[in-house]
């Protein structure tokens, strides 16, 4: 049979798991194991596709899960789509009250009213039934069960375009261990790290305190390597030791970690809770505490005014976010919550102000004058010399605490998506793999 006549079938599948168990990445390497069993394989990579980091009934990071088949006939696509469905069914958490499966089949060429879909789906926020009529005008099958809220995500899961791509390596445990503390050998990670970072990124923390590879929920996931393309993700599961037995693994193609939902040429007056911006901005307010460790302040760029936050699990950012100043000069990324603050993932200081402190002046005998009461002058402690008309002296002050340049929150509190400088910096952003 020619290439030709083959039928090129798009699966998505999303919303699955639910905080007390599964991960749809977990199924999805089922459903492509019980494929393989049957001889078919991906034509490529499963992609783990991120969505809009604020969609409300999100378990965690917001993840939808597509593959791409080649089949020979409508006989194998009927095969496919039940052991899909098949397996959707038997391994959905159900019971999560936020757990509302979907799963999408699509045959064809991704057209760019899908790529478009996609990508607003990590910009804004659509209803099922928006997704529902869109299947309907593109000519996907969907499938939902319980509420099928999965639908809007395995649909962009299928559609999105990758113009910057990461790959996630992520082992399974075995079914006996899921629940149970993860038992891996912390110095085999630093090793890993040390041999593939910055290839491999995130698997140690920004103070290196501690390692960030191994989830902290009761999922079927043991860790997961996040690197700029397969052989180094490959290459770093090979150096980590684990003393439970790993059930599989699998590599995803991802936008986690290319700022994809960063949207760009946005002035703060137009900005709409709920999305995610790049901007160039002024301070306007300076940075102060609030109860629980949150540290506000506020930029301007001259059509409005926004507070901005380093919330408290951004941890040793905040102490850099202290450091701001009225009038310093920033390139902010971060994104709108639904109170209209905005959540900074990272920023790039590009010029310091220079802020002024206000000194009683020195007396001719070298002491520091005291002022000789309200509008009174001032006078020296020391000779008694008194100053009546002197004003305070403006004097700089010290900056060298902070520097020009990019500070990002630490590996555990960054979103999936967010870039992390390191892939800005050696410049990984700018190769797609083939
Ligand atoms: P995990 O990271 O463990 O896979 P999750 O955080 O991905 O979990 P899901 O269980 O996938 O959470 O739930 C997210 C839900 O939000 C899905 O039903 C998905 O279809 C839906 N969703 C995704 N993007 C949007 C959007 N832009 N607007 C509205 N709903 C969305």
């Amino acid at each position: 049979m020619n290439k030709e006549s083959k039928i090129k079938l798009h699966v998505g599948i999303d919303d699955t798991d639910s905080a007390e168990g599964m991960c749809t990445t977990y199924l999805t390497c089922i459903i492509l194991n019980k494929l393989n069993e049957i001889g078919i394989k991906p034509l490529n990579y499963p992609r783990l596709i991120r969505l809009n980091p604020f969609a409300r009934y999100k378990t965690r990071g917001n993840g939808a899960l597509s593959f791409v088949i080649e089949l020979n006939d409508r006989n194998d696509v009927n095969k496919v789509e039940k052991i899909v469905l098949d397996n959707v069914e038997k391994y959905s958490m159900f019971d999560g009250v936020n757990t509302n499966p979907g799963v999408v089949f699509y045959e064809g060429e991704i057209t760019q009213e899908m790529k478009d879909y996609a990508i607003n789906a990590i910009y804004k926020i659509y209803t099922i039934d928006y997704a529902e009529d869109f299947a309907k005008e593109i000519g996907a099958r969907i499938y939902k069960f319980k509420k099928g809220r999965g639908i809007i995500g395995s649909i962009a899961a299928i559609s999105l375009e990758l113009t910057d791509e990461t790959f996630e390596l992520l082992a399974y445990r075995m079914p006996e261990n899921i629940g149970t503390k993860r038992q891996l050998n912390e110095d085999s990670i630093y090793k890993m790290n040390e041999e593939t970072y910055p290839d491999t990124f995130d698997n140690i923390d920004i103070e290196g305190e501690y390692t960030a590879i191994e989830p902290h929920t009761p999922c079927p996931v043991l860790y997961g390597i996040r690197g700029n393309n397969p052989e180094i993700v490959k290459k770093a599961h090979s150096l980590v030791i684990s003393e439970e037995k790993i059930s599989d693994y699998c590599i995803f193609r991802t936008n986690q970690h290319t700022d994809m939902h960063i949207q760009s040429g946005f002035k703060i007056k137009d900005m709409v809770n709920t999305s995610c911006y790049k901007f160039d901005a002024i301070v306007s307010e300076n940075p102060h505490d609030i109860k629980g460790g949150h540290v506000f302040f506020k930029v301007t760029d001259g059509t409005d005014e926004i507070e901005c936050a380093a919330f408290e699990p951004t941890k040793t950012f905040r102490n850099i976010v202290r450091k701001l100043s009225v009038g310093d000069e920033l390139t902010i990324y971060g994104g709108l919550n639904e109170n209209h603050t905005l959540n900074i993932e990272k920023f790039k200081l590009n010029k310091i102000a220079t802020i002024y402190k206000y000194l009683n002046p020195v007396c001719g005998c070298g002491k520091r004058m005291k002022s000789a009461g309200k509008n009174k002058g001032f006078k020296c402690p020391k000779c008694g010399t008194i100053l009546r008309n002197s004003d305070k002296i403006k004097e700089p002050i010290e900056r060298d605490d902070i520097k020009v340049g990019f500070y990002e929150v630490p590996t555990e509190a960054r979103r999936h998506l967010s870039k992390p400088i390191i892939r800005i910096e050696t410049g990984a952003d700018q190769i797609l793999q083939k």
